[in-house]
């Protein structure tokens, strides 16, 4: 069985059919308004390999930008997922919402730039003002989807 997560109210369970890759801390505004926090953390996998083994009909989606769209639990509103059109052989989850979080670390920070000054993260891994240099389609000016 691969790594699984869920939501703050239990409704919406999920597991991964694979490894995430690339994770990392993003601190564009949407993430920020999207969780009432400074930042998020995100690991992407391939598209069908996130699968929802319960509460499916439970989860709710949102136009985040103008090429995105984030899905969350209907219930409790925990975010789940990211998915932007540039990228559609990929979606984005949040590490948080892992069962064990600690089993993927972030390696990157992306919009460094929209930073909430109080917040400062101490480790030694890459910030990014905007987007990492080699992401595919997302090199205009708004945040990730
Ligand atoms: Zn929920
Ligand atoms: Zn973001």
């Amino acid at each position: 069985m691969g790594l699984t997560g869920g939501c703050m109210c239990g409704e919406v369970r999920y597991e991964l059919k694979s490894e995430p890759f690339d994770c990392g801390w993003c601190h564009c505004r949407t993430c920020q308004l999207n969780s009432g926090a400074p930042a998020m953390v995100f690991a992407s996998v391939p598209d069908g390999d996130f699968a929802w083994t319960k509460g499916a009909d439970k989860v709710r989606s949102v136009h985040s930008s103008s090429f995105g769209h984030r899905e969350f639990c209907g219930e409790c509103g925990t975010p789940f997922l990211m998915k932007v059109d540039h990228q559609p052989e990929t979606v984005d989850f949040s590490v948080a919402t892992l069962d064990d979080p600690e089993t993927i670390a972030p390696e990157f920070h992306i919009f460094w730039g929209s930073k909430i000054g109080w917040f400062n993260p101490s480790d030694g891994i890459p910030r990014h003002d905007r987007f990492r240099p080699d992401t595919r389609g997302l090199d205009g000016s708004e945040p990730p989807g």
